[in-house]
């Protein structure tokens, strides 16, 4: 693997302060990302998960710690990153195309040949027959597509995916982590996605975050093998090293479920 940095974060920290006091949200969380890798962010609600994510994003600064996207301190939203929350916040009233071109619209890379590439891409994510369709009429598989195009249209050197398949059917969703999986790894882009599914996690990631809580900290960072990677999303939950990964993640959340009632 090419060991470009691409994200940083040292001793990153949050402290959320509002009217009924100061919250401790993360802690100390360290960790180096390199070019091209798929990491997984899991761990029980509320660990910090979205906070982490929403730091990278340039969205809420680090009350303590460090963050580098690509070498640079972060502190406002970079057209570096393309961020892709749960809900798809697609604009009813703008075509698949026009919602897809919003994208480049924000980052200012709106040009004469946009609508070429956004063509070209719909047809890689199968959103073809889409482009001149609006959002009500495609269905929930089909408008995390979209998102996903705009998100991809900027050309971020770094997604960042929370929650992205969780309202979907097992089958529209296996679909999609495919498509994830091969659509990044051809163009060689790097991502961090939070899930829940750990299932998901073992299957589609190089490495899994497992998160604690009170505060949110990584308590460890598991390698998945190589094997399970090359497999494919879909097949990879049937390969015989799948179920020791899937074990050793769920081993470590509930040994924290237990730290947390005892
Ligand atoms: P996750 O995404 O893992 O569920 P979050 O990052 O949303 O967790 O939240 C982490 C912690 O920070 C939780 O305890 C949550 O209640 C708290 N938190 C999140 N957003 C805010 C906020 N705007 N103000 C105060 N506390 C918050
Ligand atoms: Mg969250």
């Amino acid at each position: 693997m090419n060991k470009e940095k691409v994200l940083e974060l040292k001793e990153l920290s949050h402290i959320y302060v509002n009217a009924s006091g100061a919250h401790l949200a993360v802690q100390h969380i360290n960790l180096v990302v390199y070019k091209g890798e798929f990491i997984s962010l899991v761990g029980p609600s509320g660990c910090g998960k979205t906070t982490i994510l929403n730091m990278i994003a340039g969205l809420l600064a680090p009350t303590y710690g460090e963050l580098k996207v690509m070498g640079e301190t972060i502190s406002s939203p970079s057209p570096r990153l393309g961020y892709m929350q749960q809900q798809d916040y697609l604009f009813p009233w703008r075509t698949i195309m026009q919602n897809v071109m919003l994208g480049l619209e924000i980052s200012g890379k709106a040009d004469a040949k946009s609508k070429q590439k956004i063509v070209s891409l719909l047809d890689e994510l199968g959103l073809e027959q889409s482009a001149h369709k609006y959002p009500h009429q495609l269905s929930g598989g089909m408008r995390q597509r979209v998102a996903l195009a705009r998100t991809l249209i900027t050309d971020p050197d770094l997604l960042l995916l929370d929650e992205p398949f969780s309202a979907l059917d097992l089958h529209i969703k296996m679909q999609l982590e495919e498509l994830v999986q091969t659509t990044l790894g051809r163009l060689g882009k790097t991502a961090i996605l939070v899930t829940h599914d750990l299932s998901e996690a073992v299957a589609i990631s190089n490495r899994v975050v497992v998160l604690g809580r009170n505060p949110g900290h990584i308590r460890k960072i598991i390698t998945i093998p190589r094997e399970l990677k090359e497999a494919g999303p879909i097949e990879a939950r049937k390969h015989p090293l799948y179920q020791a990964c899937f074990d050793e993640i769920w081993h470590e959340l509930d040994e924290e479920m237990e730290r947390e009632e005892g």
